[in-house]
């Protein structure tokens, strides 16, 4: 792994668009292309990140989950994962892990002083990998719920690998667990296929592909999925009034919550 500002990183163009300062002209460059294509793009992403905040608040709030696994965590932002949940219970447990070098390097500043919550180099396809990961042993017990978060990474992935990842999380997990899975969709053959393409170049390959819902929500299968259901997270137990339907945005950010029979 290197970290090369020259070249355009996922995590740099995300943290772009959410208004972020760990980014260079590379990833601006990209970022003004996907905006080009979709406009709504930034929208989508302050939304996503939005969502991410409520699921693990309303985990650990109403639910009692006390360790979250964030794969493809990002650049710290507003709001990060160990913030809502130990905001909830300071007790609360929460590992992150991305691959790439920076968000790493970030991850691992920010969380020095907590010993509460860890950051592990590794590629979320690597589920054997993580799970040995000593931080992933001190951090997520075995016998107690977890909630695994798939939050904007899946899109990342190719589709060979997306629900066997899934399914070995799955199965190292305690019943009554938690998946989040949201990823970006959209209904518009033409989007995907410029979003994607766009995405492919400028990661060198490191892309899977933007999805249509129905694609997301087989990542969901045989789970029980809590309220309000599968659909755009910007609806998903919103604060405020309800969101506007965004029945025909370009690009919707579109998951939910599943629980593991418990
Ligand atoms: N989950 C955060 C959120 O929703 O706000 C960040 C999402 S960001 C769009 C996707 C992150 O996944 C990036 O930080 C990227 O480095 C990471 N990522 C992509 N592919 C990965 C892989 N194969 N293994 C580990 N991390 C990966």
């Amino acid at each position: 792994m290197h970290h090369d500002v020259r070249r355009p990183s996922i995590a740099r163009i995300y943290d772009w668009l959410l208004g972020g300062v760990d980014n260079y002209p590379a990833d601006h460059r990209v970022g003004e292309d996907l905006l080009g294509i979709a406009p709504g793009c930034r929208t989508v992403a302050l939304t996503n990140r939005a969502f991410l905040r409520r699921v693990v608040h309303t985990l650990a709030h109403d639910y009692g989950i006390r360790q979250f696994l964030e794969h493809g965590c990002g650049l710290p932002a507003r709001d990060n994962v160990h913030e809502v949940a130990q905001a909830v219970d300071r007790e609360a447990r929460v590992v992150y892990v991305d691959n790439d070098p920076l968000v790493v390097a970030h991850a691992r500043t920010r969380l020095v002083e907590n010993p509460r919550t860890a950051v592990v180099a590794a590629d979320v396809r690597d589920t054997g990998a993580i799970f040995g990961n000593p931080a992933v042993r001190r951090l997520i017990r075995p016998g107690e719920p977890t909630a695994a978060l798939f939050v904007s990474v899946a899109q990342c992935l190719d589709d060979e690998d997306v629900t066997p990842m899934i399914e070995r999380v799955k199965q190292r997990l305690a019943p009554g667990s938690f998946l989040v899975v949201c990823q970006l969709t959209s209904p518009y053959p033409e989007v995907r296929d410029r979003v994607t393409n766009l995405m492919h170049k400028a990661t060198e390959g490191s892309w899977g592909r933007l999805r249509e819902e129905h694609e997301v929500r087989g990542y969901l299968d045989g789970l029980e999925i809590i309220e309000p259901g599968l659909g755009d997270v910007a609806d998903w137990r919103p604060e405020r009034r309800p969101t506007l339907s965004s029945a025909a945005a370009e690009l919707i950010a579109w998951g939910g919550v599943g629980r593991l029979p418990g």
